[in-house]
């Protein structure tokens, strides 16, 4: 299962970024990644599925059947262009990709997929993760997935269990030596406020908003009663864009690179929304809210 196999450096501060699928490490957080890379820090990307039911979303690519045969090949391969590009270590868990379920009433999710396996069984192969690479912070979904997608969702439910479960000797005793991970966050990628900020920065220098159409679903979002992240915490990274958006690239099938997400100027989305945001779920350390910094309170603790 095993990518790349590495022995956490005792010195180094430790972020792991889980995610579900090839590409959600690139679409969100990917520029907090970059930084923290450039500031010395070991960051593990743990990928949860192999995206094996992801549609092909780059028109380019589309109705070709040598891509749609051996699309789980070609999404290693993209994953490992854009680790590379990030500058991240990265573990694939090994579960199937379930699909985004379409239609009215919704199918049921395909047998043996991420989304129908059991939470302690994704915990398990997640804290022998954690006990190994030893982060002191870790960054998952809200318990919405951020989208909802099944594996989002399972996502979200194994890195919580496995966060509360890793310095438990008596959880998964097999599964490595207990470790104490210090802080939890959730990743707000597309938060309501951002889209308002780039939408209203667009218009202003005159250029057409690709986000009226996004404005209009989060607002119906809005009106459900799904709750709305608490944004503890902002990391600025606007100086990191460009990494963002070439590991995104790499995932060529999965991108549309005329789609919205590259729209926007670069210039604009630093003036107008230059960081990526958090929310701060579980801490063991001291820090001020709101942060600027996922290493806030430990960088203190782990010095001492
Ligand atoms: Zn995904």
């Amino acid at each position: 299962m095993s990518v790349v196999t590495q022995v956490p450096d005792p010195d180094r501060l430790r972020l792991m970024a889980v995610h579900a699928h090839p590409d959600d490490e690139s679409s969100k957080g990917a520029a907090t990644m970059a930084r923290y890379i450039d500031e010395g820090v070991d960051v593990l990307v743990v990928t949860c599925t192999g995206g094996e039911r992801g549609s092909i979303l780059n028109p380019a690519l589309q109705g070709r059947p040598e891509i749609e045969a051996n699309i789980a090949e070609i999404r290693r391969n993209e994953m490992v262009r854009a680790r590379e590009i990030l500058g991240v270590h990265q573990e694939w868990l090994g579960f199937v990709d379930s699909g985004l379920p379409e239609g009215d009433p919704l199918p049921p999710l395909p047998e043996g997929c991420f989304g129908l396996v059991p939470v302690e069984q994704g915990a398990e192969r997640l804290v022998r993760q954690i006990r190994r690479f030893r982060p002191h912070v870790i960054t998952t979904y809200d318990e919405n997935g951020g989208y909802p997608h099944p594996d989002h969702i399972m996502c979200h439910k194994i890195s919580v269990a496995a966060f509360d479960t890793a310095s438990d000797p008596d959880a998964f005793p097999d599964a490595g030596e207990p470790w104490q991970p210090l802080k939890l966050y959730y990743d707000i990628g597309f938060s309501r406020h951002r889209f308002a900020a780039l939408h209203a920065a667009i218009i202003e220098h005159g250029l057409e908003s690709p986000f009226e159409e996004l404005r209009k679903r989060w607002q119906e979002r809005a009106d459900t009663d799904q709750r709305e992240p608490n944004m503890t915490t902002r990391v600025l990274v606007g100086d990191w864009f460009e990494r963002r958006d070439a590991a995104l690239l790499a995932h060529a099938t999965q991108v549309d690179p005329n789609g919205w997400f590259f729209q926007v100027p670069l210039a604009i989305q630093r003036a107008a929304w230059p960081t990526e945001d958090f929310e701060l779920v579980r801490s063991l350390v001291e820090s001020t809210l709101p942060e600027d910094d996922l290493f806030a309170g430990v960088r203190e603790k782990v010095d001492q």
